[in-house]
């Protein structure tokens, strides 16, 4: 890859609801030679084999918060990598209460490892050791001249929880992760060059008996970001592109969503993400499935 470009694959657009078009989330920064996996949700290990991202290229995994659709997959990526001859230990860098459970995780499979390991006769057992550090807010060592910074958002009454800024050769990308608005978003994604935004249509969530209420869907809304308030955030920071991600519910109306940005005054570039595609700067490609398109 061309050391002056920025890369962000959506890998899974989705969260906790089941969807066939939308895995769970994970998104993959490449930049500067380096390889960020931003969580490992439902399907991650599929996604990146069909994404055609080997996991044992991986440089390091970046989890935003300890919500389970953000974390699922943790061990079925370690296990996965393995098998795919990834040779060196996982860089996981996590909020505590997340590596807390990551830890569990992987503690939980230590026999059946062991038994993997005695039996299957692999070159290297290095792929399957971790190391854990804990995420804070500020910047990120290690990743040469990508620059990776977090930053702390309001997804109260899960704390602490991170957006991240990747930054390189001159093109910035700003990650919100799970979120409600709040001022750190807005600071953050002033002047970049790509804001990838959560969302969540709260105008496209019916009230369900059984299954979800008023009460849920208000609560739910509250610590995300409904379209007008990413048009409010977009408006604001002055990013110059938008593309959203998180998609509740996954089989939202795209177009409507769109249609409730513009309403709300944002007229800039505005993408709904979807599996496997890629963005990429400074060049603003848009390409997914053989389709490439300027934004
Ligand atoms: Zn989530
Ligand atoms: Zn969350």
């Amino acid at each position: 890859m061309d050391m002056g470009l920025l890369s962000f694959t959506f890998l899974g657009t989705g969260a906790p609801p089941v969807s066939l078009r939308r895995a769970g989330p994970a998104h993959l920064v490449e930049a500067a030679g380096q390889v960020i996996l931003i969580d490992c949700g439902a399907r991650v290990a599929h996604q990146l084999v069909e994404a055609g991202k080997p996991a044992a290229a991986i440089d390091a995994l970046i989890v935003s918060h300890l919500h389970s659709d953000h974390l699922v997959d943790f061990y079925q990526l370690v296990i996965s990598s393995w098998h795919q001859g990834r040779d060196r230990p996982w860089r996981v860098i996590a909020p505590e209460p997340a590596l807390k459970a990551m830890r569990a995780q992987y503690a939980a499979f230590h026999d059946e490892r062991n038994l993997r390991i005695a039996f299957e006769n692999r070159p290297s057992v290095r792929g399957l050791e971790v190391v854990f550090e804990v995420l804070g807010p500020g910047p990120l060592a290690g990743f040469g001249d990508l620059s990776v910074t977090a930053f702390l958002v309001d997804h109260h009454p899960v704390e602490p929880a991170f957006g991240l800024v990747f930054a390189c050769a001159g093109s910035r990308v700003v990650f919100s992760g799970d979120t409600r608005p709040c001022v750190a978003l807005e600071h953050a994604a002033s002047g970049a060059d790509l804001l990838v935004c959560e969302v969540y249509v709260d105008s496209q969530m019916p009230i369900i008996s059984g299954v979800r209420s008023l009460e849920t869907v208000a609560a739910v809304k509250s610590y995300h970001m409904v379209p007008a308030e990413i048009a409010h955030l977009a408006l604001r920071s002055g990013a110059r592109a938008v593309a959203l991600t998180h998609v509740v519910p996954p089989s939202a109306d795209t177009r409507a969503v769109v249609a409730e940005i513009r309403a709300a005054g944002y007229l800039g570039p505005v993408m709904i993400g979807e599996d496997l595609a890629t963005l990429t700067l400074p060049e603003r490609v848009l390409s997914w499935r053989g389709l490439a398109a300027s934004f």
